[in-house]
């Protein structure tokens, strides 16, 4: 396990970062998780386009894309795990606190590689138990940053009442996403998930499996629904780079169709893994 530092990599619990970190302070940084499956790092572009996409929201200096995409490279490389998570972590620098930007920013830039634990076989086979929570996220969850204190409190309320996760609920009755993944339902031969608006991150994962099923001639319509037409689902599934694709049988205690994983979260699945270990794919 191994961290790299501006520039420098050490072990992991080597690694310090000053108190005064803006980070640290006001969540003010950015960050990403880029996952290697089998061994390979998969859609590296697509999380550096987020990334400086962040960066830009943020009014941050641009991001030597180079750098950073060598120093994951280096970084996966050099830790040698085969299913390995990289989390990136952009913060606007150290300075005395002061809510104002300091004078001159010199982003702190902090990586990790860690292994990442293997899905529970029961997730899959079973499925996995939601709630649905009220959204009190910030208004925009459409860009990358470490404030995610209500995506904490949100996930462990699940744990604490024997779900796994929480579904984001907007307060018009949109249903937006999980607490680190995104959400699509199928409904007969269709398959619904949010729109891409400031409310929900744009996954990495979401827009590949969106690409899948248009190749293979599955009709994903990007439209906002409530929670009812979420429980009438014939399968809903979170979806994510940690999560790949999760099959959600139960939410806020009613079964969601036949009370199994259905056939489309297996395709999904699959056609996900396929497109990972593709030496030519992204
Ligand atoms: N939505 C939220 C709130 C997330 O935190 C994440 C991932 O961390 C996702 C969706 C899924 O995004 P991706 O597929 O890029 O991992």
């Amino acid at each position: 396990e191994l961290a790299y530092l501006n520039g420098e990599i050490m072990p992991l619990d080597q690694a310090r970062v000053p108190v005064e970190d803006r980070g640290y302070q006001f969540g003010d940084a950015a960050y990403e998780f880029v996952a290697a499956v089998n061994g390979r790092l998969f859609a590296v572009e697509a999380h550096l386009d987020r990334l400086e996409r962040t960066l830009l929201a943020l009014a941050f200096p641009p991001l030597d894309r180079n750098r950073i995409r060598e120093a994951i490279f280096t970084l996966h490389q050099r830790a040698g795990i085969a299913r390995a998570g990289i989390y990136i972590q952009i913060s606007r620098g150290v300075a005395p606190r002061s809510h104002a930007f300091p004078e001159k920013t010199v982003p702190q830039v902090l990586m990790t590689v860690r292994p990442v634990p293997p899905t529970p076989p029961e997730h899959l086979t079973r499925g996995i138990a939601a709630i649905t929570l009220a959204d009190q996220r910030w208004g925009r969850c459409d860009i990358k940053t470490v404030q995610l204190l209500a995506n904490v409190m949100s996930k462990q309320r699940a744990l604490d009442s024997g779900a796994y996760d929480a579904i984001f609920i907007g307060p018009d009755g949109t249903v937006r996403e999980g607490t680190s993944s995104n959400l699509f339902i199928r409904s007969g031969q269709r398959l619904h998930t949010h729109p891409l608006t400031t409310e929900i991150l744009p996954g990495i994962t979401r827009a590949v499996l969106l690409d899948i099923c248009r190749r293979e001639g599955i009709e994903v319509l990007e439209r906002r629904f409530d929670r009812q037409e979420m429980l009438a689902a014939d399968e809903v599934v979170l979806t994510g780079t940690v999560t790949e694709v999760l099959p959600v049988t139960r939410i806020d205690g009613h079964v969601i169709g036949v009370g199994r994983p259905g056939p489309m979260a297996a395709r999904l699945r699959a056609w996900l893994e396929a497109l990972a270990a593709d030496p030519d794919g992204p």
